[in-house]
């Protein structure tokens, strides 16, 4: 059994989490974060999801920390997100963490966090992008140096904070890593009369409407193009693998993992 505290609580994958760990018969609930603003004196995860959950939820988390085993962190401040890191490293609980759009001066804070108390990290839980991180990794490097172009795109729904995707962001770090082309731009506009450079990797963004998420690596080559699509249909398989991470962290040696750790896919 593990015990978790979901922060961003009354976020769109809060909720989510809440009512996926409360079918969970190996998790419980034992409270929630919010940001001060929406933390609504006696609420209740139980509350929020219309379940039968007497867990309470606070704007301060040192309040509950020692309650749980492991925080699941999706609140949409990143600066929050490392506050929480901090007081769990106090108290030598785990996190699960699936906030994006943290800065690299960001994650290395929580790198310095996880020398203290396991940290699983990852822009995207679902099992099926996860598996598309790992067929990128094996396409670029059939691929790489044969005069295939490389472009990134990517749709999310209208309210997304941050642009491109964590998602994205973590496709580019694998193109990067393998093909050693470090110039990446964001979206095209204007003349380019020499055509479109060689060592570049385009990344586009698009938004709009409830797009859960979708993301697409296009190998393009004279002759024949390759993509590689993942489609989010639900929020559920990013709850799911939240739920997953939380239970496989708990008791794990300090360190920061991600999703591949927790699926087996290294
Ligand atoms: P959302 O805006 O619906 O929910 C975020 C919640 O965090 C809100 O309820 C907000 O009030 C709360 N929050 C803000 N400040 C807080 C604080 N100080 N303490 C506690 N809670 C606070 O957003 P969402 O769609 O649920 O997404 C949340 C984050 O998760 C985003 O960064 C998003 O990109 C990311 N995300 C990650 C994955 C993944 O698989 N890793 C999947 C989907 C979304």
């Amino acid at each position: 059994m593990v015990k978790v505290i979901i922060s961003g609580a009354l976020g769109r994958m809060g909720r989510k989490i809440a009512q996926l760990s409360f079918q969970d018969p190996d998790v419980e609930i034992v409270g929630g974060v919010e940001n001060p603003k929406f933390a609504k004196e006696g609420q209740t995860i139980g509350q929020a999801i219309g379940e039968d959950i007497n867990a309470p939820i606070v704007s301060d988390l040192s309040q509950i920390i020692s309650n749980g085993d492991v925080v699941i962190d999706f609140a949409s401040d990143p600066e929050a997100v490392l506050e929480h890191t901090k007081i769990a490293a106090d108290h030598g609980k785990a996190m699960v963490i699936g906030t994006t759009g943290l800065s690299q001066e960001q994650i290395n804070r929580l790198k310095e966090y996880s020398k203290r108390i396991p940290i699983v990290f990852a822009p995207n839980m679902s099992i099926g992008v996860n598996l598309l991180f790992k067929l990128v990794r094996e396409a670029v490097k059939v691929l790489k140096d044969k005069g295939y172009d490389i472009e990134v795109v990517e749709m999310h729904h209208r309210f997304k904070k941050d642009a491109p995707s964590g998602t994205a962001v973590k496709i580019v770090d694998i193109l990067k890593e393998e093909t050693g082309i470090q110039n990446v731009v964001y979206g095209r506009e204007g003349v380019y009369p020499e055509g479109r450079p060689d060592k570049e990797i385009g990344v586009f963004a698009l938004r709009g409407g409830d797009v859960v998420g979708e993301h697409t690596v296009i190998f393009a080559g004279l002759g024949e193009r390759i993509e590689l699509t993942h489609k989010a249909g639900s929020r559920d398989i990013f709850a799911k693998g939240a739920v997953e991470g939380a239970k496989w962290v708990k008791g794990k040696p300090a360190g920061l993992y991600d999703m591949q750790d927790v699926l087996g896919l290294k």
